[in-house]
């Protein structure tokens, strides 16, 4: 979706839309959308400078990153933002950067703006590093990669053996120096 800065009225632009998945061009390792991506936003201009508050909404899949199980979570995110066109550095950069010094300041060409390149940096910023399937997942085997919310493995038992072992080993040494 692309908003042309010459359309726009000297009212607020109220937009409601619904994308379908595959609009939002989305792509993360760990993660990809499973529902459509509802926005909602106004935008208010001052000449070529806009300002856009709003909302995103959509379900996530994440893989978990303990067991790697995938697992949906609804996401939702709150967003404020001020954009103006890509300033001349040399002619305006100084004075920029005073004026906004406090605000994040995002840029376009000033003509014609990007809701689909908005929308997915919103998803980007807002997206958690990591995702548990259940707060009390026990992750995969960390040696022969069971899942080990469905169970025990031998790797487990062998390690706490050896542990026993080291430990009987030590006590035995113990004994043979008190002798
Ligand atoms: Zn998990
Ligand atoms: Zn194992």
């Amino acid at each position: 979706m692309f908003i042309e800065i010459e359309d726009l009225k000297a009212e607020p632009l109220h937009v409601h839309h619904v994308f379908p998945i595959d609009e939002i061009g989305f792509s993360h390792e760990d993660a990809s959308l499973s529902s459509g991506v509802t926005v909602d936003f106004v935008l208010t201009h001052h000449e070529r400078e806009l300002r856009i508050d709003g909302t995103v909404e959509t379900t996530i899949t994440f893989s978990c990153s303990r067991c790697t199980r995938e697992c949906d979570r609804p996401f939702f995110a709150r967003f404020g933002l001020f954009y103006q066109p890509q300033p001349d550095w040399g002619a305006r950069g100084a004075e920029v950067e005073l004026k906004y010094e406090d605000m994040e300041v995002g840029y376009y060409d000033g003509v014609t703006f990007d809701v689909n390149a908005m929308v997915l940096e919103q998803i980007e910023l807002a997206i958690p590093m990591k995702v548990v399937c259940r707060e009390d997942c026990q992750g995969l085997c960390d040696q022969c990669g069971a899942d080990l919310n469905e169970g025990a493995c031998h790797c487990s038992r062998e390690e706490l053996d050896s542990r026993l072992s080291v430990l009987l080993d030590f006590r035995k040494k113990n004994e043979r120096k008190e002798d």
